[in-house]
């Protein structure tokens, strides 16, 4: 059998660890990929060695797994390192140093710098994303790498006013730009690019302190409009709280200084900022937010219900000082969950795999003691990742909304899906689960990562 004959096959890749986390771990596994890109195959190796005999095999010594999922972060910040590399004293503080370096001459080094953290990521073996674009210079970074993932066009500081006054056209005017169609948003723009482009962008507020709330609920009608995903940061810390329920406290302060006149400083919504956020932009699968640090148990099951994942970025919450994420709970209530590394301007890398060690020690101090904690972590850097993106893997279709239906399901090894590989120079020990091994040592130690099977290896 040729691998043209055996349906367009062409390469095996195999590992003696195989995690496909769609189905358990296997001793002396394989991926069979097709020449398109997509996954044709997985099973054991000695199976799909007879299956194609003579198809070329790239053996691999250590772990294979999906391709990781970075669920949230700012790859245009990439060269804001040296602010993510100290730690702070809070948000007030972590903002005044963003603030002081935020480069305004050069709005094209914004896509090198995302180029930059793209490269950095994929050394790490992160093959999907969840980005966060604020300035456009950085748009169309991952759809020109041929990555998978969604450019989430930010916007802050929209206060009603001026939203109505020009705000809503020039966002408009940015999707149409990305190639969204915009043309059901009433916005009297002309029907952008192919929908296939679509699904690379989505619509991010903010969060629900920096952008008015007519401006949050006008959003949420244009993402569904557009047939887009949302994303926004939310409860990031308890300072959230007091401004949303109160409009008061030291974040009120700093949005009046940032020159932003929201209606919440004078009218506070009297709930909590999940509350506030599902009321205005009314949050639901086609959603998800960044950080939850502080939700306590009715905002959670409120996400829940809504089917809204959490990307917890613990290292990011360290470095700017506030405080954890309830993971335990969350681990506990079952509460949909991906990682995130946020950007290099609050974190110490983009190797979304360091993010697991501390999640881990984490969830056994807050009192988690169920033995799936690392298959549940992994699940999370992975096929969780994906879902909170609509780009899980499924049969007769991946994920949900526009576009999504011309791309390939990712987070997972299974048939049908994405070729997105990693490969960890990671054993297990004797007796030790391969999770654990890629959950405790699986930091710097990607060896290659496969993008729609296409090889990288790292020296
Ligand atoms: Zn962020």
């Amino acid at each position: 059998m040729s691998a043209a004959g055996a349906g367009g096959v062409a390469a095996l890749h195999s590992a003696p660890h195989l995690l496909p986390i769609a189905t358990p771990p296997l001793r002396e596994g394989a991926v069979a990929v097709r020449a398109d890109g997509t996954i044709a195959a997985v099973g054991p190796r000695a199976e799909l060695r007879a299956a194609y005999p003579s198809l070329p095999e790239r053996r691999w010594e250590g772990t294979l797994l999906p391709g990781l999922v970075n669920a949230h972060t700012h790859l245009q910040y990439t060269d804001l390192a040296e602010v993510g590399a100290r730690e702070h004293d809070g948000f007030e503080a972590w903002c005044a140093a963003f603030d002081a370096r935020y480069p305004q001459a050069d709005p094209d080094g914004w896509g090198d710098a995302a180029r930059r953290g793209l490269e950095l990521s994929l050394r790490a073996g992160v093959t999907c994303f969840g980005d966060v674009v604020t300035d456009d210079a950085a748009r169309d970074v991952l759809r020109d790498a041929g990555v998978a993932g969604i450019a989430f066009l930010e916007t802050l500081g929209d206060d009603d006013a001026g939203w109505a006054a020009g705000g809503r056209d020039r966002y408009l005017a940015r999707l149409d730009a990305a190639g969204a169609n915009v043309a059901g948003a009433g916005g009297g723009l002309a029907a952008g690019g192919a929908g296939a482009a679509s699904a690379c962008f989505g619509v991010s507020p903010h969060a629900p302190y920096s952008v008015d709330g007519a401006v949050l609920a006008d959003l949420g009608r244009i993402a569904r409009d557009c047939g887009l995903r949302l994303h926004v940061h939310l409860a990031e810390s308890q300072l959230e709280h007091e401004l949303v329920e109160a409009g008061s406290g030291r974040l009120a302060q700093l949005v009046a200084e940032w020159g932003w006149s929201l209606a919440l400083l004078d009218d506070p919504a009297g709930v909590s900022p999940a509350r506030y956020l599902d009321a205005r932009l009314a949050l639901g699968p086609d959603c998800h937010v960044a950080h939850g640090v502080a939700l306590d148990a009715d905002d959670r099951a409120l996400l829940r219900e809504r089917g809204c994942a959490v990307a917890l970025c613990l290292r990011s919450n360290r470095t700017i000082g506030v405080e954890e994420p309830p993971l335990a709970a969350y681990l506990r209530e079952r509460s949909p969950l991906c990682v995130g590394t946020d950007s290099l301007a609050s974190a110490p890398s983009l190797d979304l795999l360091g993010e697991l060690p501390p999640l881990r020690a984490l969830a056994r101090e807050q009192g988690y003691r169920d033995g799936d904690l690392d298959a549940r972590l992994l699940h999370a850097a992975t096929a969780g990742g994906a879902a909170a993106l609509g780009l899980a893997h499924r049969l007769g279709g991946p994920g949900t909304g526009a576009g999504a239906r011309s791309i390939p399901g990712v987070g997972v090894l299974a048939s049908g899906a994405r070729a997105d590989l990693a490969h960890l120079a990671v054993r297990p020990l004797e007796g030790e689960s391969p999770e654990h091994a890629v959950v405790t040592r699986g930091v710097s130690a990607c060896t290659a990562t496969v993008v729609a099977g296409a090889v990288h290896t790292w020296g």
